[in-house]
């Protein structure tokens, strides 16, 4: 890619694609949801969705019922699954659009009901049971409540349940024992609801984390969110204890912004508002037209989010932050380079060379990676490359091979 002439937010969709192959291969026979939510985690919701459909996603998962409408009128007319409604909520639009929708009280049932009246078709209903995350769901001394309104609803043919699922609090620390347990509850909640004559298509668990590190609990779905955009889930858990060894995923996001200017410091000279940093040698730094306003995290300056400043890429060498982060712009340490102004400043991507990666920033900014991608949503420019499948990629319905050997430049030629 030559340098670019303004601030961008870089998505490779053929990366997705891969990524999506990449964990439907390595979690067959479950199928796979690919998660969308908070417009794809900032990679761009309705792209993303289209490469993961083209690359076998089974089903897309989204927070709200606005991102499953969104996911519809771009096209989508698969599964789609939604899981975060409000109070009172009007769900006939989801309904009608054949959105499964999630219950976790009876009263979220009453509301599918009505619902499917207005709508004049039978709801896809996905009942959520709280296993321990203790967040959305039934608790387990309420489930079978739910299980009972449930089938009162499917018994007056206003919906049938599709699906129960349930969500985990550790998966990426796979000798949390809320996993084990998590895991228990579940198999109990849905021979609770087995017995009382539920038969869901789909019982899930797992998200990106348990999907790689946790083959017993990928039940008929998983739940990819952050693996899909080539982000490991669990970088803390070493390589001998994730099953079949670490995936090869390829990140999908690349910040990059053009270089305004460099300049020369002497010793005690500051940088940037309060002066938290000020030079301690002769130096140059170099202007970067990306802040807080842009969604890099203000976080990103030495000692706020952690002892140590983030770094970008420029001239082929790791450069830190120095002193605070702008609204519009950062200041970075060139350390005596002076590199042209337009010269490629990248903040991270997929960390080729040993340039920053989204786990980096989020390490320096105190914080996780999937915050570092999500935020992304400013002013810069998100442009999709890959968009289109090359001629060599297998097709959703096609084996992924072996992707390990496979490039991954796509559309970055
Ligand atoms: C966001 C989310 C996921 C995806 O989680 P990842 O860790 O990104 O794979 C799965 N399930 C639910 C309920 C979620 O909210």
């Amino acid at each position: 890619m030559s340098a670019p002439s303004r601030p961008e937010v870089v998505v490779d969709l053929a990366a997705v694609r891969r990524n999506v192959r990449t964990l439907r291969a390595r979690v067959a026979p479950s199928a796979m949801m690919t998660v969308v939510k908070a417009d794809g985690y900032g990679h761009g919701m309705v792209e993303v969705a289209r490469a993961a459909r083209a690359a076998g996603a089974d089903w897309l998962g989204v927070a709200t019922p606005a991102e499953a409408l969104a996911l519809r009128a771009a096209g989508d007319t698969g599964r789609v699954l939604c899981w975060l409604t409000m109070p009172g909520e009007d769900l006939a639009a989801l309904v009608a659009a054949g959105v499964d929708v999630t219950a976790y009280s009876p009263a979220d049932v009453d509301l599918v009901v009505a619902a499917a009246q207005a709508a004049d078709v039978p709801a896809r209903l996905q009942l959520k049971i709280d296993t321990g995350l203790h967040r959305g769901g039934a608790l387990a001394e309420d489930w079978p409540a739910l299980v009972r309104a449930a089938l009162v609803g499917e018994a007056a043919g206003a919906l049938r349940v599709t699906g129960i699922w349930s969500h985990l609090a550790a998966s990426e620390d796979s000798a949390h024992p809320a996993n084990d347990a998590q895991e228990a509850a579940f198999v109990e909640a849905l021979a609770h609801a087995e017995e009382a004559g539920l038969r869901p298509e789909v019982r899930h668990l797992a998200n990106s984390a348990a999907a790689l590190l946790r083959p017993s609990a990928h039940f008929d779905l998983v739940r990819c969110g952050i693996a899909t955009y080539g982000i490991d889930p669990a970088p803390d858990v070493a390589e001998g204890d994730v099953p079949g060894g670490r995936p090869d995923l390829v990140p999908a996001m690349t910040v990059r912004a053009p270089l305004v200017l460099t300049k020369r410091l002497q010793p005690g000279d500051g940088v940037s508002y309060g002066h938290t940093w000020v030079a301690d040698r002769p130096t140059t730094v170099g202007l970067v037209p990306l802040g807080y306003g842009d969604g890099v995290p203000r976080h990103a300056a030495a000692g706020v989010g952690s002892p140590d400043a983030a770094e970008v890429w420029v001239d082929g060498r790791r450069r830190p932050v120095r002193g605070r982060v702008c609204m519009d712009q950062l200041v970075v340490d060139l350390d005596g380079d002076e590199p042209e102004a337009g010269a490629e400043v990248e903040l991270f991507g997929t960390g080729e060379r040993g340039a920053p990666t989204a786990l980096d920033w989020a390490r320096a900014c105190g914080t996780i990676d999937y915050e570092i991608v999500t935020r992304l949503r400013g002013r810069a420019l998100r442009r999709h490359v890959g968009v289109e499948p090359g001629p060599d990629e297998p097709g959703p319905d096609e084996p992924a091979g072996d992707e390990r050997t496979g490039t991954h430049d796509g559309g970055h030629a």
